[in-house]
């Protein structure tokens, strides 16, 4: 029989959260036995989500970002979500080294790592209402 599984946590938009959610999502998919380098993309691209809607999406750190990992079969699907400020142009903020914080040392390289190391990445975003990152990768394939 296909494996599935669900979890979904919600945590405040602060810095100290970002370890907590690549973690989770370790402890989440371990029962699937990922190879070490697919654990470790999928770690990398987790961080990168969610600390972009940590660090875009919110000034206040009591704002919450919520997670979600969906295993079916051997797809691991995860959402990263923030209602913060929202991306005018979703296009344009994927490409490599489009930054709007280059003051704070960002190289502009979360989106293109987060479609390096997933198979599939998709961002819907809405100014003043949030963004939402869906990514997917099979795992021990
Ligand atoms: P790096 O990830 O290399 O530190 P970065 O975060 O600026 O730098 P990306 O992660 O590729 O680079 O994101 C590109 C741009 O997209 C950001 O500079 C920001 O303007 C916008 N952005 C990304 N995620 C969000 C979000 N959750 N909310 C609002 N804006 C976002
Ligand atoms: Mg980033």
């Amino acid at each position: 029989m296909q494996s599935k599984n669900e979890m979904k946590l919600e945590f405040d938009a602060r810095s100290v959260n970002e370890g907590f959610a690549r973690l989770s999502v370790a402890a989440f998919i371990a029962g699937e036995n990922p190879t070490l380098d697919e654990l470790s993309d999928i770690k990398t691209a987790v961080s990168e989500a969610v600390t972009n809607a940590i660090i875009h999406g919110y000034d206040d750190p009591e704002q919450k970002v919520v997670l979600c990992c969906r295993l079916e079969g051997k797809t691991i699907e995860i959402t990263v979500e923030d209602r913060g400020k929202g991306i005018a142009d979703v296009k344009t903020a994927m490409e490599p080294f489009y930054t709007t914080k280059p003051e704070l040392e960002r190289s502009g390289m979360g989106f293109a790592f987060m479609e390096a190391f997933m198979d599939e990445v998709q961002v819907i975003s809405a100014l003043g209402e949030g963004t939402k990152v869906i990514m997917r990768k099979r795992i021990g394939v």
